[in-house]
Parts: C-alpha cells; sequence; structure tokens
C-alpha cells in the first residue's frame, strides 16, 4: 500500500476498476469493513484521509478531531487498501473554495438544521473526491444515514458515475456505534453512551412487533432515552431514508435516528425500519471489544 498526497498519484497508481473509501481516518471496523467490501468488489482500493474543515462547526471539534497516520496506514493495508490518499488541507483547497455543493432539502433537516452548512463541506469534498479518484463504486456507513442520502443526491444530480454503497452500522458488544469520537467519551460516561442504541432498538422491537404508529415509535425511542437523565438528547425523528425529509407515514424504508450528548461528546445513530420486510436492520455487533479501546 501506498500513502500519496495528490489526486494525480492516486490515478497513476490506480488500475482497473477503483473503489474508494472516504473517512476523517482514526479508523476502526466500522470504516474496515468498508474498505473490506471495497477489496471484494474491486481491482484498485483508495482509503481517502482526510479531516475536512468544510464541514466542522466548532472549531475544537476540529482541532480536538483524533489523528494517528501511521496507525490509519497499518489499518487500511491490513484491511487490503491499496493507497491511502492523504491530502493536506493546501493541496485540497489551494484557494478559499468559491464553489460549494448544496444539496437543497435533503441536507435541511436533523443534522443539517444543527449543523449549519455541514453537509454543503461534506457534498464538496465527496464530489472533489469523486472527479480527483475517477472510482467506480464509493463506501459509506449508513451510521450517517443523512449524510448517505446527501451523497446519493449529490452523486445521482451532477451524473457522476459512481455506485453510492451504504453499508450496515458496526457497533460495540453493548450496542454503541463505532465512532472515532467515541474515544474521548470519559470511563464513567461510557455506559450511558450504550443507551442510544438501546433507545433505538426499543423502537426497533415496538416496530417489530406490529406498532405502525410514527408517533409511538418516536415517543418509545424518546421516553427510553430520556429515561437516562445524563444524556442530553438534541433530537428523536424518523425519517425516510431515500431523502431524509421527516416521515409522515410508514409506505417506505425510514429510520429512526437520535442525536445526543454523553459527558458533552455529541453522538448520533440510526436504526432501519423496512415496512416491507417489517423488519428493523439494527447493524452488526462486535464479538469483542473494538481497537479503538485496544481490543482486535
Ligand atoms: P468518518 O471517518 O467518521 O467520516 O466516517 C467515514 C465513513 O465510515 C462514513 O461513510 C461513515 O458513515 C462510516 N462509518 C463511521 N462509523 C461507522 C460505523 N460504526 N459503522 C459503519 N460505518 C461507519
Amino acid at each position: 500500500m501506498k500513502t500519496v498526497g495528490t489526486f494525480a498519484e492516486v490515478r497513476e497508481i490506480t488500475s482497473g476498476s477503483v473503489g474508494l473509501v472516504p473517512t476523517m481516518g482514526f479508523l476502526h471496523e466500522g470504516h474496515l469493513s468498508l474498505i473490506e467490501a471495497a477489496r471484494d468488489e474491486h481491482d484498485s482500493v483508495v482509503v481517502t484521509l482526510f479531516v475536512n474543515p468544510l464541514q466542522f462547526n466548532e472549531s475544537t471539534d476540529l482541532t480536538g478531531y483524533p489523528r494517528d497516520i501511521d496507525r490509519d496506514a497499518a489499518l487500511a493495508k491490513a484491511a487490503g487498501a491499496d493507497v491511502l490518499f492523504a491530502p493536506d488541507v493546501a493541496t485540497m483547497y489551494p484557494s478559499k473554495p468559491r464553489t460549494r455543493v448544496e444539496v437543497a432539502g435533503v441536507a435541511d433537516t436533523m443534522e443539517g438544521a444543527r449543523r449549519p452548512r455541514h453537509f454543503a463541506g461534506v457534498a464538496t469534498v465527496v464530489a472533489k473526491l469523486f472527479a480527483g479518484c475517477l472510482p467506480n463504486s464509493a463506501y459509506f456507513g449508513r451510521k450517517d444515514a443523512q449524510q448517505l442520502a446527501v451523497v446519493r443526491t449529490m452523486a445521482a444530480d451532477l451524473s457522476f458515475p459512481v455506485e453510492v454503497r451504504g453499508l450496515p452500522i458496526i457497533r460495540e458488544s453493548d450496542g454503541l456505534a463505532l465512532s472515532s469520537r467515541n474515544i474521548r467519551i470519559e470511563p464513567r460516561d461510557r455506559p450511558d453512551a450504550a443507551n442510544l442504541s438501546s433507545a433505538l432498538f426499543a423502537g426497533a422491537d415496538a416496530f417489530e412487533a406490529g406498532q405502525r404508529s410514527l408517533d409511538a415509535l418516536r415517543e418509545i425511542t424518546r421516553a427510553t432515552l430520556e429515561a437516562d437523565q445524563t444524556v442530553d438528547v438534541e433530537y428523536v425523528e424518523i425519517a425516510e431514508t431515500a431523502d431524509a425529509s421527516i416521515a409522515d407515514r410508514l409506505e417506505r424504508d425510514v429510520f429512526i435516528a437520535v442525536a445526543a450528548r454523553v459527558g458533552g461528546v455529541r453522538l448520533i445513530d440510526n436504526v432501519l425500519l423496512d415496512p416491507n420486510t417489517e423488519r428493523a436492520d439494527r447493524g452488526i455487533r462486535l464479538e469483542r471489544q473494538s481497537i479503538l479501546y485496544g481490543g482486535f
């Protein structure tokens, strides 16, 4: 595996079909599942590592974002990457970007409503990665369900010939969705962090038991989450998977989404509800502790 810093080098090294895995680094098993899927399906696998300033709202979140490129290079290589594209900010944005990609509607609810300009930052950097790396497929996690809808819409609207794949959420054994930000959770708050997934699973259980009222499903989730007073709930919503609009009926795939702060660390999570199969998708649980906490 080669670590490079320019798009020209990425295109020089890759050949045949290309699978792209965009990340902000500090890799965990969620990222590795995307890299492994890309490895199975393509001749060349490009992992990108770029902490994109354009998509951060809080400067302390940007400066405090965990980084360790040597660790990431070793993990990406072991998972099957051929290229680690780790550009610096000046390479990605040689001048102040005048062109931004705004995805109207899809970017306005939930995360978009709370984090102004966040999704424009995401859509802009992903469009640049598509244009510069020329992938056939790009792999994203359903952990960021609204981001996935934003990226799919952007790719379709701008006619990028890229298949956008969405893969299951990987979870710690207690249910906490893996996230690079999890290492900021203090050990004393760590058990409370698992309550986001417990609340979502309570909603998922009710759905699978036949509950079809969106208000009831949202309230079951919210009440379970609020029962833990150390969790500071930002929102509980049910949205359409396709366009992240707030759902008003249960006809197509939807997801219950939560955002909450646990000991000051902002976490998001979701479960998918499929009215056709009448099943909820809770993602995949690791049997052992993740590499973020020293396991593997
Ligand atoms: P990030 O480095 O947080 O920007 O994430 C890079 C990619 O990994 C995004 O497509 C995320 O949705 C995905 N991802 C992050 N956490 C998980 C997880 N727990 N399970 C599956 N995919 C994930």
